[in-house]
């Protein structure tokens, strides 16, 4: 028993010394954490590892400064036992190791601005050319593509990122392991930045915002180009370079929404490989057409060779692009590139003999097509890591698409204007052609009017003539025969003796009596009444609804006014010595009718021979 009680004191002395020791061992642990937080600082600020970011409410800072390195290691936390160095980020494994196909593990300390604690921040993240994995404070916080060893188990992903995190403490550690199998690129060669997660969020949002509508801004411009020389096409205009010109918008816009890493953005199921074509193959159309463009604009900007020797390379290009894995095609088009500098030549030597012959050429188009060669020519540097600075073809060449969207758009102004001024001037030569006719018009019925008039006008005497008294007598004969109450009087006139005159006083004298006469005759008459040449020295008077009580008395104040003007007619052999007239007057109304004209005619004639034969200078009249 005093075994056994001796056996359990020894037990629970066993338990005291036991959990006093465990007691110490997390009390000297948790001493060590508590030592780890705050000797943090002073020991990275001593190794210069420490890194402040000095973000605010609404700005971002890059995530750059001294990382820790570990070639071909991939770890979460920082080890003393393996191999490191510092780095100061962005950097591409080239530059640190002398070849792209890498893979390593970088550890940065960071040191956040007091205010921050507890507060969301983000790590915005572009791509990458590779695939990583990013750890805080030694826990998992997101992954692209799969990191690898080797090009098996390595698979490249070429997407931005934003990376959320609640930050507990003013000190956080960020581990970047990163693996690629690329020769062109690799590592962490784009920067990254640091700030509230909000903030982030809104300039992300902001680029992506600014590239869709610029991109909308240049499909919108090649659709408009594109239908445009569609409906020139359809009205049998030559528009094949406008057509050429739309296609070479559509690829523009098509590879800018292409380029990594905005495809990856908008289309998140895209695989890396069919990313990389696309975006290859996009830049082999773009500048093909460009090309082709060029060419049509005017040969000498691209002689024919050059631009066949270019077509094939762009085919031999877009054929590997297709069937091949990126390294190859990737090295590829490296290497096709350099045949932009025969381009580029002989774009300027056809600048340079437009200038030259003083040719007229489009001075937007010139220094368009410099931005955009001086663009291409940077990013080739850039691609050699021979410059530092950053991408220009996707700014220049919309900027490119936007020049020239304003040349068309003032050239089709211009176009339109001019139209429309030749249009005005059409019409207005129509209306001033409208008006000469309409004025031609009117004077040619004056004239008709005139000659109408003249050819029923007695030459001699002025008097209506026998061609328009047959006409007028007809008419009014009809007029009269089908209306009740109308009444129509007929008077043969015929001067006496007029032989005996003419002989006395010769035909031309006598031509003034005729002339004399009519004035006299129409004097007499009221102004309803028709006087005409009946024919020689005889006249007629038609007296249409003048009443038959009336009749007589005009026409006998005819007589009077002859008689009374004394006209001298000294060779007659009746003694009177002046001139007078014998008149036979015929008479109808719808009770009294004659059968036709010539019968109302003849009673007239009649009447004057009975005028003649009883003595002259008189009437006679006779109603049916
Ligand atoms: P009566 O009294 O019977 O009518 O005698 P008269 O001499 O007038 O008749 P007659 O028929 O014999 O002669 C008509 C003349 O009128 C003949 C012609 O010389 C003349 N006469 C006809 N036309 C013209 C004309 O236009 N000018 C002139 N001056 N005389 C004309
Ligand atoms: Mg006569
Ligand atoms: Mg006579």
């Amino acid at each position: 028993m005093i075994r056994f009680l001796d056996k359990s004191h020894n037990l629970i002395h066993f338990l005291k010394i036991f959990l006093i020791a465990c007691l110490c061992v997390f009390s000297w642990q948790k001493h060590a954490w508590a030592q780890d937080d705050a000797a943090a600082e002073s020991y990275y600020l001593q190794q210069k590892l420490l890194n402040q970011v000095e973000f605010t409410e609404n700005s971002t800072v890059p995530l750059k400064g001294s990382w820790q390195y570990y070639p071909r290691q991939l770890i979460v936390k920082p080890s003393a036992m393996l191999k490191s160095e510092p780095v100061n980020l962005p950097i591409s494994f080239k530059e640190l190791t002398g070849t792209n196909k890498n893979y390593g593990t970088f550890i940065g300390h960071f040191k956040l601005p007091k205010e921050y604690v507890g507060r969301r921040i983000a790590i915005f993240i572009p791509n990458q050319f590779g695939a990583y994995r990013m750890y805080l404070n030694g826990d998992f916080l997101l992954r692209v593509g799969e990191v690898g060893k080797d090009k098996i188990s390595h698979q490249t992903e070429n997407a931005s990122r934003i990376a959320f995190f609640v930050a507990k403490k003013e000190y956080f550690t960020i581990t970047i392991q990163a693996s690629n199998f690329n020769p062109l690129h690799g590592g962490l060669e784009n920067p990254m930045r640091i700030g509230l997660g909000k903030t982030i969020t809104q300039q992300f949002q902001q680029l992506m915002m600014s590239i869709g509508l610029l991109c909308g801004a240049v499909l919108g411009l090649s659709i408009f180009t594109l239908m445009f020389s569609i409906f020139q096409r359809k009205i049998n205009r030559s528009s094949i370079r406008v057509f050429v010109f739309g296609i070479f918008i559509l690829f523009l816009a098509l590879h800018n929404l292409f380029s990594a890493p905005y495809a990856y953005t908008t289309f998140t199921n895209l695989s890396w490989i069919w990313g990389v074509r696309l975006e290859y193959l996009f830049t082999y159309f773009t500048i093909a057409s460009f090309l082709t463009y060029m060419h049509l604009l005017n040969w000498r900007y691209l002689h024919p060779i050059v631009y066949f020797v270019a077509m094939s390379i762009f085919i031999v290009d877009i054929i590997i692009t297709l069937f091949t894995e990126p390294e190859i095609f990737e090295y590829l088009a490296f290497y096709s590139f350099l045949f932009s500098l025969v381009v580029i030549c002989n774009f300027a030597y056809g600048f340079y003999l437009n200038l030259k012959h003083k040719q007229k050429y489009s001075s937007i188009n010139l220094w368009a097509v410099i931005l955009l060669c001086v663009t291409f020519v940077h990013d080739f540097l850039l691609t050699l890591n021979l410059i530092e600075s950053f991408n220009l073809t996707f700014i220049s060449t919309s900027f490119y698409a936007l020049l020239i969207m304003f040349q068309q758009s003032k050239n089709y102004a211009k176009h339109t204007h001019y139209v429309e001024q030749l249009n005005n001037n059409l019409l207005e030569l129509n209306s001033s052609l409208d008006q000469k006719v309409q004025e031609r018009t009117l004077q040619l019925n004056q004239l008709n009017q005139q000659l109408e008039l003249q050819i029923q006008i007695d030459a001699l005497t002025g008097a209506f003539n026998r061609r328009a008294l047959n006409a007028e007598i007809q008419r009014l004969f009809t007029l009269t025969k089908n209306h009740t109450n109308h009444t129509l009087a007929f008077a043969m006139l015929d001067v006496d003796f007029f032989k005996n005159y003419n002989d006395y006083y010769g035909h031309l004298k006598g031509d003034v009596i005729l002339q004399d006469l009519v004035k006299i005759i129409q004097r007499a008459l009221p102004p309803s009444a028709y006087v005409a040449r009946y024919g020689g020295e005889e006249f007629a008077i038609i007296l249409h609804n003048v009443p038959s009580e009336v009749v007589l008395n005009v026409l006998r104040k005819v007589l009077n006014a002859v008689r009374q003007a004394r006209l001298e007619h000294l060779n007659r052999p009746d003694q009177k010595p002046y001139v007078t007239l014998s008149m036979g007057v015929s008479w109808m109304d719808q009770n009294h009718p004659y059968a036709d004209i010539h019968e109302l005619m003849k009673a007239a004639d009649v009447q004057l021979y009975a005028a003649k034969n009883t003595g002259r200078d008189q009437y006679q009249a006779f109603r049916s």
